[in-house]
C-alpha cells in the first residue's frame, strides 16, 4: 500500500507518493532540507497517484503557491488533506483508516545516522539503474531482478527501487491508472480496456481492477506498482564494445528487388529525418534479409536492435536466421513458449510484439515484420508498447505484404518513406486472382466444378472460407464430389492444425478446406487457392484477400499457381486486393524485376486508379 504526501522546501511545496514515506524524506534530507507531510492513509497505489496529482494541481494555484517549510505550512497540509480524502471518497475507498495529525517529518528531525540503516549507497543505486536499464518491470519483476542481479537481498530490494525513484533513474506509476476523467488505463501496454474487478490478494480487496489485455503477462493491477527505468548511458558506455561484434554475414545474394530496398532502407537509417519507414514486399519476396543492412549499421554504432513480430512461429523461425546473419552479436529471444535464460542487455532481441511491453524506452531501431498479422493489427495496447520499447529517438521499420488503410494514407501524403519489393525471388509475376460467380445458395456448385478442374490439372488446393463451422460443411461436400482427392479441413481451434499444414506442404493431402488461419505461413508448391464467399467482408478485407491469393506461386519449382475469388457481388475489398497485385506486377515489370514478360494484364495496368480505389476510402 502507499501514501501520497507533500514535500515542503525552502523553495515551495509539491506533492508525491510512496509506499515508505519515512524513507523518501530521510532521502531527501540527505541532499536538501525538506518537511514531509502524509496526507492520505495506506491505499493502492493508484489512489495515491490520482491523489497526489490532483493536490499538486491545488498546490500550483493561486492559494498555495508560495507555501514553504516552517510552521507556516500547517493550514497547507491540512488543506490538501481535506482535498485528498474528497479524492477517496469520490473513488469509492472510505476515508476512515486511521492518519494522524502528526504524520509529518520535519527537516529539524533529521540526522545523518538515520540512513546509515537503509538508505543504499549511491553507487549501489546506479548500478541497479544500468542493470535494469530500458526495462519496464512490474513490482515483483524488479525486486527478482535486483535480487538475481546480485544487487540486494529481497527485503531490501524495496529501499532500492524507492531510491532509484528519488534519484530520477526510474519512474514509478500505478501498472492500472486512474485518468483525470475517472477512466482507467493500463500503464503497461497502454490499453484503456476492458479491466475486471477481482479479489486482491496483493491488496486485500474485494474488488481490485486488474488490465484484461495483458494478464498472460503477470497481472498489471491498480494495487500494483510499475517501474519505468530509463537506459541512462547504458548503451553508450558500452558501444565501443557492440560495434565490434557487428559483423554480418548475408545467408545470400540479394534480388535486385529485395537489394534495392535494402539500400533505400539503409539511406533512410543514415539520413535520419523520418521516424519510420514502410516495407512493403509482395507476399513471398523475402522482406527478413532486407532489414538486415539498417540493422548491421546501427550494430556498427553500438545501437540495441528490436525485431519484433506478433506471432510466436514467425519469431521462434526468424531467430536462427538472425543469429546465423550477426554471428558475434548477442541475441536473445523473448516469446511466451521461449526457453533457456533471457538477456535483457542484448545486442538484438528478437520478441513477439506482446513481449515488447517488458522494455521502455530501449531500442535504437526496431523492425516490425508482418504488422499486418493479428493480434498486433488493430491492437491499439501493442501498438502502444511498440512505441514505448523505442528509445526517444529511436527509429522504427514496419514490414508488410499488406499495408493498412492508414499507412497507405502517410504513404500517399508523403508522410512515410515507402520501399516496394514488388516481385518475388523467382521473377514470376503474382497470379491475379479471377472473380468467379456463384450466386447466393448455388456457391458449392461452383465450388466443386473449379475443385475438379484443379485437382484433375493436379495441383494440390487451398480452399478458404471465412466460417469456423463452414470448414467441414464444405470438405464433407467437397470429399462427396471428388471421391478421388483426399479433402481435409481445418480452423484455429484444431488442434491438429500444425500437421494439417505440413500434409498439404508435403502432398499428404490435395485439397484443404480452412479459415483464414492458413493465409499466412503455408508454402505448397504449385497450389491453387480459392477463396469462397470472397465477398463476406466481415471477415475477409483487402489484406486478408491479398494474403490468401499469396499463398499461390510462391516457389522456384512452381512459380505459377491459379487464384479465384468465388462471391455473389464484387466488393471494394475484392477490386482492390486484385488492383494491388495488377499494380505490384506492373511495377516489377517497369523496374525490369520480373524474369519473364506478361502475367495477362495490360502493361499500364491501373485497375485501382480505373475503379477510383484511392487506398485510404
Ligand atoms: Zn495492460
Ligand atoms: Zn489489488
Amino acid at each position: 500500500m502507499f501514501h501520497a504526501y507533500i514535500v515542503l522546501t525552502e523553495q515551495g511545496a509539491c506533492a508525491g507518493y510512496g509506499r515508505s514515506p519515512e524513507f523518501d524524506w530521510a532521502y531527501i534530507n540527505a541532499s536538501s532540507r525538506a518537511d514531509l507531510a502524509v496526507i492520505t492513509p495506506p491505499v493502492p497505489v493508484a489512489y495515491a497517484e490520482a491523489v497526489a496529482r490532483e493536490v499538486e494541481r491545488r498546490l500550483s494555484g493561486p492559494s498555495l503557491r508560495r507555501v514553504q517549510s516552517g510552521r507556516a505550512c500547517q493550514a497547507a497540509v491540512r488543506s490538501c488533506r481535506r482535498m485528498a480524502r474528497s479524492v477517496l471518497r469520490a473513488l469509492g475507498s472510505s476515508g476512515s483508516a486511521f492518519l494522524s495529525a502528526s504524520a509529518i517529518w520535519r527537516s529539524s528531525q533529521f540526522h545523518p545516522d538515520m540512513l546509515r540503516n537503509r538508505v543504499p549507497p549511491r553507487e549501489l543505486v546506479l548500478e541497479s539503474a544500468q542493470a535494469l536499464g530500458g526495462r519496464s518491470l512490474l513490482y515483483e519483476e524488479a525486486m527478482r531482478a535486483l535480487v538475481s542481479a546480485g544487487l540486494s537481498s529481497l527485503d531490501r530490494a524495496q529501499d532500492l527501487l524507492a531510491a532509484m525513484c528519488v534519484e530520477g533513474n526510474a519512474s514509478l506509476v500505478p501498472a492500472v491508472s486512474i485518468s483525470p476523467l475517472g477512466t482507467r488505463i493500463c500503464n503497461r501496454c497502454g490499453s484503456t480496456g476492458p479491466f475486471v474487478l477481482t479479489p486482491c490478494a496483493h491488496c486485500g480487496r474485494r474488488a481490485c481492477a486488474l488490465c484484461c489485455e495483458c494478464r498472460q503477462m503477470g497481472f498489471a493491477r491498480e494495487c500494483v506498482p510499475l517501474y519505468l527505468v530509463g537506459r541512462g548511458n547504458l548503451v553508450h558506455s558500452h558501444a565501443e564494445a557492440a560495434a565490434e561484434r557487428a559483423e554480418l554475414v548475408m545467408p545470400h545474394v540479394l534480388t535486385a528487388a529485395q537489394k534495392q530496398a535494402a539500400d533505400m532502407l539503409c539511406d533512410w537509417y543514415v539520413d535520419g529525418s523520418a521516424r519510420e519507414a514502410l516495407v512493403w514486399a509482395v507476399c513471398g519476396a523475402g522482406k527478413t534479409e532486407v532489414s538486415f543492412g539498417a540493422m548491421h549499421l546501427a550494430l556498427l554504432a553500438g545501437r540495441k536492435v528490436l525485431y519484433a513480430a506478433p506471432r510466436r512461429d514467425v519469431v521462434a523461425e526468424l531467430a536462427p536466421r538472425v543469429r546465423a546473419a550477426f554471428p558475434a552479436a548477442s541475441c536473445s529471444v523473448f516469446h511466451g513458449g521461449s526457453l533457456g535464460p533471457r538477456d535483457f542487455g542484448a545486442d538484438v532481441i528478437l520478441a513477439t510484439t506482446h513481449q515488447t511491453m517488458r522494455f521502455y524506452r530501449r531500442f535504437d531501431l526496431a523492425i516490425l515484420d508482418e504488422a499486418d498479422a493479428y493480434p498486433f493489427a488493430g491492437s491499439e495496447a501493442l501498438a502502444s508498447s511498440m512505441d514505448r520499447a523505442l528509445a526517444p529517438a529511436g527509429r522504427l521499420v514496419i514490414m508488410t505484404a499488406t499495408p493498412s488503410r492508414g499507412h497507405l494514407a502517410r504513404v500517399d501524403s508523403g508522410a512515410l518513406p515507402c520501399m516496394r519489393i514488388p516481385a518475388r525471388h523467382h521473377g514470376t509475376p503474382l497470379p491475379v486472382p479471377e472473380v468467379a460467380a456463384a450466386p447466393e445458395g448455388d456457391s458449392l456448385r461452383a465450388l466443386a466444378s473449379l475443385s475438379r478442374a484443379s485437382v484433375r490439372s493436379g495441383s494440390p488446393l487451398l480452399v478458404f472460407v471465412p466460417r469456423r463451422r463452414q470448414a467441414q460443411e464444405v470438405a464433407s461436400f467437397l470429399s462427396a464430389r471428388l471421391p478421388e482427392a483426399r479433402v481435409e479441413w481445418v480452423h484455429s481451434q484444431d488442434p491438429a492444425r500444425d500437421e494439417k499444414r505440413a500434409a498439404i506442404a508435403e502432398q499428404g493431402c490435395d485439397v484443404l478446406v480452412s479459415t483464414s488461419v492458413m493465409e499466412r505461413g503455408v508454402t505448397v508448391d504449385g497450389v491453387d487457392v480459392i477463396v469462397c464467399d470472397a465477398d463476406a467482408d466481415d471477415v475477409f478485407d483487402y489484406r486478408a484477400l491479398v494474403q490468401m491469393a499469396g499463398r499461390a506461386g510462391r516457389t522456384a519449382a512452381c512459380p505459377t499457381g491459379r487464384v479465384w475469388f468465388l462471391c455473389n457481388a464484387e466488393n471494394w475489398h475484392i477490386r482492390t486486393a486484385i488492383g494491388i497485385i495488377r499494380k505490384m506486377n506492373a511495377e516489377a515489370r517497369t523496374r525490369g524485376l520480373l524474369a519473364q514478360a506478361d502475367d495477362g494484364a495490360p502493361p499500364t495496368s491501373g485497375r485501382m486508379q480505373r475503379d477510383g480505389g484511392r487506398h485510404g476510402r
